[in-house]
């Protein structure tokens, strides 16, 4: 877990420095003074001649650059009032850094009359000033110059205002380290995609493939909502850049339900609540399926609504999961949970309950390389589980037969190497036929686990306890000679006789094999010693221990 929490904390100190960054550098350190204030227009059909002329007195002051109106379909107005104090000419930039607003237009007073740019994510990138992700703005004032700048905002989706206003040369520094980090944000879904990839290709569990699947559309769904994709990926295509949200927020939707359903084995350990997750993956095609038909408008409520559900059904199952004794589980829940923490954080921003600033405005995005580094643990905690639940016996949760079938050979190789003495034990469960007949399987299998748990307590390492199938199972004892293993074995027989708890006695017989050089030539040989040693207690009358000759 240590390594976690350095991940994590090493993640957050970087968004936090970006904070810090992002909150310094501001026009203040300039000579320019600025106030801005606000005008609602809830016909959405005023036009700028209108709004300047006739609708002046009533903006209001705004007390920040920043306000979530959350989604609203009215046309907001921003009056920016601007004087250059300063006996120089300054250029500044206006930056607009929530870059999802369909329309932007922007109105500035020059010689020749007011002039008028436009902008928004419903128009071709092309058109706009600054060949940037944000809405940016360049303006030059003149020294002494006072001057108002009207913006105005519509859009279909939340209504972020976020404006600021910088130097060129501080607006530089500030997106400089912004791409900087973007590119290592970015850069760590590239590198968890390939190495995912690779490992699908290799092992060809579904597992990789989904969460392959994940990483790729939830990281091009946060290269659409933060304004990259559009510039770099379809720069001549508007409307995918506003339907490209909710496609990839669908794909990722449902390949990270697919993903939990595989990782935390829901199938088997809760099938109800695998039918729900089932549903909701079918609402969540339904909602794919429509996204190119449907407008942003009426899709973004439900979009947001299912993806809270999915969040929520994907860390249950985590918890599911991890009650069962995954441990690849826990890294799971606390992915799920750093995600889910900033799914609600911007959400709750874009309904307009939180302010809008660096942490509120990139928590999904901070959240999302959390969890995607924590579930890239998670797959190969999983691979470890497999690994090791192909060595156990799911009964006993002894070693299987393939485990002593691979150390066995080794043990007795080392003993003839070294000349220290190997002993085996072969221990069968007596009469245990009658066991199944009179009380059933079910207790059959209580008596076996039982016997297996004894071995477990009793029996320490080096020395390997084994079922080595039904009702039999073998003891490796390296290092020990035959009256050691002969006492041991003794104790055993004599704790299972006194442990029974049925009607019918629980006993068993044990055969004792010594290797200490010379017995036997192979390993196979000192096995069949131990295995007719059995038999020979069997005949004895059972419940006892009989060693090799
Ligand atoms: P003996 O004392 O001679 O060993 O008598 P036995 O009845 O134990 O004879 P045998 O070893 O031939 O029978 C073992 C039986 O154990 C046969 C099989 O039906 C049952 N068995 C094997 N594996 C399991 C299991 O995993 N669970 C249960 N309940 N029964 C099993
Ligand atoms: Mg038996
Ligand atoms: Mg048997």
């Amino acid at each position: 877990m240590k390594i976690l929490v350095r991940i994590t904390l090493g993640i957050s100190l970087l968004f936090c420095s970006l904070t810090g960054y992002a909150a310094s550098g501001s026009v203040a350190e300039s000579d320019v003074r600025y106030s801005a204030s606000l005008f609602v227009d809830l016909t959405t059909e005023r036009g700028f001649e209108e709004v300047h002329n006739q609708f002046a007195d009533q903006f209001q002051p705004m007390d920040d650059l920043s306000s979530n109106f959350g989604f609203s379909r009215a046309a907001y107005w921003v009056a920016l009032e601007l004087e250059n104090l300063d006996n120089q000419d300054q250029a500044i930039i206006i930056r607009q850094d929530y870059p999802l607003i369909d329309y932007v237009d922007m109105w500035t007073q020059t010689p020749q009359g007011w002039q008028q740019r436009s902008t928004g994510d419903r128009r071709p990138f092309a058109e706009r000033d600054v060949d940037h992700r944000d809405f940016l703005f360049p303006l030059t004032l003149n020294s002494g110059e006072k001057t108002t700048v009207y913006l105005r905002f519509v859009s279909d989706g939340a209504l972020n205002i976020s404006l600021s206003l910088s130097t060129p040369s501080s607006m530089l520094e500030q997106i400089s380290l912004e791409q900087l980090l973007y590119g290592g944000y970015f850069g760590g879904f590239f590198v968890l995609i390939i190495y995912n990839l690779i490992i699908f290709l290799v092992v060809r569990d579904k597992a990789y493939f989904f969460y392959m699947m994940y990483v790729l559309s939830l990281g091009t769904y946060m290269g659409v909502s933060n304004g990259l994709a559009y510039q770099y990926f379809w720069p001549n295509n508007p409307w995918f850049a506003n339907q490209g949200l909710l496609f990839f927020l669908g794909v990722s939707v449902i390949f990270g339900l697919h993903f939990s359903r595989t990782m935390c084995n829901i199938r088997e350990y809760a099938p109800r609540f695998d039918l729900f997750t089932r549903m909701l993956l079918v609402v969540s095609v339904v909602l794919l399926v429509a996204s190119p038909f449907l407008s942003y408008k009426l899709l973004i409520l439900p979009f947001s609504f299912n993806t809270l559900l999915v969040a929520a059904a994907m860390l249950i199952l985590g918890f599911i999961s991890m009650f069962r004794g995954s441990k690849a589980a826990r890294y799971f829940v606390v992915a799920w949970a750093a995600f889910l923490l900033g799914v609600i954080v911007y959400l709750l921003k874009s309904f307009g309950v939180l302010e809008h600033n660096v942490i509120t405005h990139n928590a999904q995005q901070i959240g999302s390389l959390i969890e995607m580094v924590l579930l890239s643990l998670a797959l190969s905690a999983r691979v470890n589980e497999i690994k090791e639940a192909s060595h156990s016996d799911p009964l006993t949760s002894l070693a299987n037969r393939r485990v002593l079938d691979g150390v066995f050979p080794v043990e007795f190789a080392n003993a003839q190497k070294h000349g220290s003495p190997l002993s085996l034990l072969v221990l069968d469960i007596d009469n245990f036929k009658k066991f199944n007949d009179r009380l059933g399987h079910v207790v059959g299998d209580e008596v076996i686990e039982r016997v297996g748990r004894l071995l477990r307590e009793q029996v320490r390492k080096p020395h390997l306890p084994c079922r080595y199938g039904g009702e039999e199972f073998v003891v490796v004892l390296p290092n020990c000679d035959a009256e050691e293993a002969e006492q041991l074995a003794e104790r055993l027989r004599q704790q299972v006789e006194n442990r029974s708890t049925y009607t019918l006695p629980v006993t068993v017989s044990i055969g004792v094999a010594t290797f200490t050089g010379a017995e036997f030539s192979h390993h196979q040989a000192m096995f069949e010693a131990a295995d007719s040693a059995l038999y020979d207690a069997k005949r004895a009358g059972r419940n006892c221990v009989r060693r090799a000759v």
